[in-house]
């Protein structure tokens, strides 16, 4: 469905999800609860899986949460949840994985930041997370972030630099040293012995055009699968905009095997509304469709009243509700077009674009609502209860057309 030609790479398996080369781009999120907590993080994992996510990482970040990582792993598959589960490690990855094998088997995936891995054992303790990996037969991403970027590598960078007759800027030898960081650990775990089929890479950084510049000039130099997101992306509408403006670019040029989108929850929200947006990132750009799809105009002054608006948001919320159900029974539902529009300046037209759409009265207009199937007018709804009758001949159209019967 899609006009983007993606970079070629490497496949790699993360349980039994393929990223990269030529799999669909996949929706990936992280838990934010306390790994050690087994019931509320298999309760998040659960969600967010059902929500989209295809992949979900947590964090191992002390005894207590490798301890808990087999039991949440456990009681995942006793309710039937088999999403693959990445290891999020920093700091003491190669001690908890050597000292809990039941954890490092329970995960698909090792995240290693190569920037954390200590300041004068950083190689060796690299290596032995490589060496558990390969010892388990898992791949790992090697994930890194300018926050914690290698500061021993970048010294050595910046040092380098200072002896140029034409210095870069600082925050060049940043990006230098970000995707120097990223090939450099690629290289060392092939050398350990890690396959090149089971390194992804990543290269995260908080700056919109940062983050577009240096996966670009990391996909250039590298055929691993590319984990994309924008690190810490902020809250609400701007973390939401940000990760839109940013991951746009990059899986435009054909960049990207897999995506996350970090948002800061507001308090008390729902996680999962990370994997709803990165889902309608890619179905946006025409990459992968995850549900119908609900086309409704901004509304002007040729409609005063508020109906058309809350129309769209009912058939959105119905299609949310409904589709649990609707992709099981309903294959292809997912691509279907719905239009709701405000009046006839632009609401047939929209309508008929749609596989099923409906043109709402403006202001000054005969109170009727044409709607319009795969292009023709198939019917006038009147009167109080347009959105009910509406939503049966939704239902009618997907029971006809993506029935699997
Ligand atoms: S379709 Fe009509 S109501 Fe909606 S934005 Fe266009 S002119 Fe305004």
């Amino acid at each position: 469905m899609s006009v983007i030609k993606r970079k070629e790479t490497i496949q790699v398996m993360v349980g039994d999800v393929a990223v990269g080369g030529g799999a669909p781009i996949v929706v990936q999120s992280m838990t934010n609860t306390d790994t050690a907590d087994i019931d509320e993080t298999v309760d998040q994992i659960d969600h967010l899986n059902k929500a989209g996510s295809e992949l979900v990482r947590i964090t191992v970040n002390n005894d207590a949460a490798a301890k808990a990582v087999p039991y949440i792993k456990e009681k995942l598959i006793n309710r039937g949840v088999t999403v693959p589960i990445i290891g999020d490690f920093h700091y003491n990855g190669h001690v908890l994985l050597t000292k809990y094998p039941d954890m490092a088997e329970s995960l698909a995936n090792f995240r290693i930041n190569p920037g954390n891995t200590g300041t004068k054992t950083r190689d060796k303790n690299f290596t032995t997370i490589v060496e558990q990996a390969i010892h388990y037969d898992k791949s790992v991403r090697i994930g890194v972030n300018w926050g914690s970027l290698d500061q021993q590598l970048l010294a050595e960078k910046m040092d380098v630099n200072n002896t140029l007759s034409e210095p870069k800027s600082a925050k060049e030898v940043m990006f230098d040293t970000m995707i120097e960081s990223a090939v450099r650990s690629t290289e060392l775990a092939k050398d350990v012995g890690l396959g090149a089929n089971k390194i992804i890479v990543s290269c995260k950084m908080s700056h919109v055009q940062d983050v577009i510049e240096v996966y670009t000039r990391l996909s250039e130099v590298m055929n691993q699968p590319l984990h994309v997101g924008l690190t810490e992306a902020g809250m609400g509408m701007k973390g939401m905009v940000a990760s839109s403006a940013a991951l746009s670019v990059i899986l435009q040029r054909g960049i990207g095997d897999t995506i996350r989108v970090s948002l800061t929850p507001q308090p008390g929200a729902d996680r999962a509304l990370e994997v709803e947006v990165a889902q309608q990132i890619l179905q946006s750009l025409n990459i992968r469709s995850f549900i119908p799809q609900v086309t409704a105009c901004p509304g002007c002054g040729r409609t005063k009243s508020t109906y058309f608006q809350e129309l769209a948001e009912e058939i959105q919320e119905y299609i949310k509700e409904s589709m649990p159900v609707w992709s099981k029974t309903y294959p292809g539902v997912e691509e279907m077009d719905v239009a709701v529009m405000g009046c006839i300046v632009n609401g047939p037209g929209e309508s008929k674009a749609a596989n099923i759409g409906i043109s709402l009265p403006g202001t000054f207009e005969e109170p009727k609502a044409p709607v319009y199937i795969d292009g023709e007018h198939a019917k006038t709804l009147r009167g109080d209860n347009i959105g009910k009758e509406f939503k049966q001949i939704l239902n009618e159209y997907i029971a006809k057309n993506y029935s699997n019967n």
